[in-house]
């Protein structure tokens, strides 16, 4: 716990300390980094008092200011974000994405049934998938992201954020976690605290399925899972078992799929855990 309690609380320190180059006009105190990447987590900080839209969404502020919001894999080379000071003036403040290289694999001659599903095998993984959007749209006030985010399982990372496969000629949707090689049963465990908000364990595309909400809208996605130890509604904590790693749904391997999400936006836990010790 207390070990990843340095990350986000480091980047909030780095944004205090660019508050020199804040504009004049800036009553709302924007701590904004400078930069930013692809897949990123944005950490930042305003005079409490104000708002700040990004993305067409009023952002969630802590009582101490804080906020967060995520950069798509696809982000623009420019984010703007609205501030309103408590007078109600507004003015935009941006902040520069860096572009990333994505690793994109050519594969020909799959079977075409695996290609495309079945239509009611397509509408099954639809619903589905909705149910766990759903699970995502949460926004509450905990700050539980606040502490870090420690690895969720021991094992050899197999897969990163970003990559493409592209199957006989058609693009699939890119990669978008972290993945863990790690033996069948290996205990998985929540990189963070919060609440669990969508857990099944047998979804078709996924198996065994667990959504941990952070706040803010921030969560994590846990897919392939053997078993699943905890139910909706469920507060965990940092480092708390939660189910075992599997190769349930689509899996060609036992490993555990991390992905993290801000609302819909998909981002790359790679940027925001902390080093293994
Ligand atoms: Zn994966």
């Amino acid at each position: 716990m207390l070990r990843a309690a340095g990350l986000l609380v480091a980047a909030l320190a780095g944004a205090a300390a660019a508050r020199g180059a804040v504009a004049a006009d800036d009553a709302c105190a924007l701590d904004l980094p400078t930069a930013s990447t692809q897949g990123a987590l944005v950490v930042a900080r305003v005079d409490p008092r104000c708002r700040v839209d990004y993305a067409g969404r009023a952002l969630r502020i802590a009582d101490d200011g804080a906020f967060v919001f995520g950069l798509g894999r696809d982000a623009h080379a420019m984010a703007a974000l609205t501030v309103r000071d408590p007078a109600g003036h507004a003015y935009t403040r941006t902040l520069a994405v860096a572009p990333r290289e994505w690793r994109v694999e050519k594969v020909d001659g799959v079977p075409q049934s695996t290609v495309t599903p079945a239509p009611d095998i397509a509408a099954r993984i639809a619903l589905e998938q909705a149910r766990v959007a759903q699970a995502r749209q949460r926004d509450d006030a905990r700050e539980d992201f606040r502490f870090g985010f420690a690895r969720p399982a021991k094992g050899r990372i197999s897969g990163v954020y970003g990559s493409q496969r592209i199957l006989n000629g058609t693009p699939k949707d890119p990669h978008f976690g972290l993945d863990i090689a790690a033996a069948a049963g290996t205990p998985a465990i929540a990189p963070a605290a919060g609440i669990v908000s969508f857990a099944d364990p047998a979804l078709y595309l996924t198996g065994g399925t667990v959504v941990i909400d952070h706040g803010h809208g921030l969560s994590s996605t846990f897919i392939h899972l053997s078993r699943v130890d905890v139910d909706v509604g469920q507060r965990i904590e940092q480092g708390q078992r939660f189910g075992a790693i599997g190769m349930t749904g689509r899996a060609s391997g036992p490993h555990l799929h991390w992905g993290m999400n801000w609302f819909d936006v998909r981002l790359d836990p790679g940027l925001v855990v902390q080093p293994p010790p």
